[in-house]
């Protein structure tokens, strides 16, 4: 059973590797959680590839550093570098990734008689705006990322900025913090309807939430997050939100950041794989199977150490399995939830 990821963040850390790290990403070096071929031995289809621009230093998150506004300019600069990294990747990987704009091309790529890559091996990459800081009042970004093949958007990550208000990490907390969208980010909002782009609300903080359910009529997407009843972090949906999600034809992909899984919020490497399972559960409880998906968080948080890397996902699959998950079920948390929520939000 091959998987598709909802989140990712590849593109930052290959770019901050600096030269060499994306032939190493292709060629397999280790470095990360993911690479092209642990992705094809650990099942990895496809996935969404994060656009995240300032990302902060790691002790940045002890003095809110983080929370300050990225001015556009900068985050413009960033993205399209983040941009042109995938779609270098893509031209030097021989077939073996391709960035999917339909939802045909969410399947397998094809396999490369030049590489030698067996037929199923190719990563199909989703290229998604982690915090549309890129994007200026005018909207022009959005168009040219959209032909670049802007799939996914998330209006905000942790922080304010000109289209909304995302969510701080401070454990235990509520994702009911600070004011809901700014009229640009609701003309954002309904730009990304009109271009069949997904709105992911994983970071927005809950009155954003309930503006993008109001204004967006396309399926409610969390892309990694988690069950907040579980887990008090207020990266983590309420079960009202959950709820919405099911209402509302959506999906959750499942965080597997220890800090977003465990009852304590900790930074914990020491978790088992049977909390993403519950966490997986409690969604399927409250929204439905249909709304259940897996949005890792590869290469941006802490991962438990049973599941290691992408090559740990045929061990959570097993797992879910062993949760009571049916094997229909399943095939839909792995991959066809993802696939359905695309082809029901992109422009045909
Ligand atoms: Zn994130």
């Amino acid at each position: 059973m091959r998987v598709f990821d909802g989140h990712n963040d590849v593109l930052s850390r290959v770019l901050a590797a600096g030269a060499g790290a994306m032939e190493g990403f292709l060629d397999g070096d280790g470095a990360g959680h993911l690479d092209l071929p642990r992705a094809a031995r650990g099942g990895l289809a496809g996935a969404c590839f994060a656009v995240f621009t300032a990302a902060p230093p790691h002790d940045a998150y002890d003095d809110r550093a983080h929370l300050e506004p990225v001015p556009h300019e900068r985050a413009l600069r960033e993205g399209l570098a983040q941009v042109a990294l995938l779609q270098r990747m893509e031209r030097a990987s021989g077939g073996r990734l391709r960035i999917a704009r339909r939802v045909d091309e969410l399947t397998e790529s094809s396999p490369s008689a030049a590489t030698g890559t067996r037929d199923g091996d190719g990563l199909a990459a989703v290229l998604h705006l982690e915090g549309a800081e890129p994007i200026g009042p005018g909207l022009d970004e959005l168009e040219v990322l959209h032909a670049a093949g802007l799939r996914s958007l998330g209006l905000v990550w942790s922080r304010r900025n000109a289209f909304a208000t995302g969510v701080p990490f401070g454990f235990p907390g509520s994702p009911d913090q600070g004011p809901g969208l700014t009229d640009a980010g609701r003309a954002l909002v309904r730009a990304c309807g009109e271009l069949g782009i997904v709105i992911d609300v994983s970071h927005l903080n809950e009155r954003g939430f309930w503006e993008v359910a109001e204004l967006s009529a396309a399926p409610l997407v969390a892309s990694h997050s988690g069950a907040h009843v579980l887990c008090a972090s207020p990266r983590n949906l309420t079960d009202e939100q959950l709820r919405a999600i099911g209402e509302r034809r959506g999906l959750v992909g499942i965080n597997f950041f220890v800090g977003f899984l465990r009852a304590d919020g900790k930074d914990d490497a020491d978790t088992p794989l049977t909390l993403i399972a519950e966490h997986a559960a409690h969604v399927a409880q409250v929204a439905g199977p249909a709304c259940v998906a897996l949005g890792s968080d590869f290469d941006g948080a802490t991962m438990p150490a049973a599941l290691g890397d992408v090559t740990g996902l045929p061990a959570l699959l097993d797992t879910l399995r062993g949760a009571g998950f049916t094997e229909a079920e399943l095939e839909g948390v792995a991959a066809g939830n993802w696939r359905r929520v695309f082809a029901e939000t992109w422009a045909a």
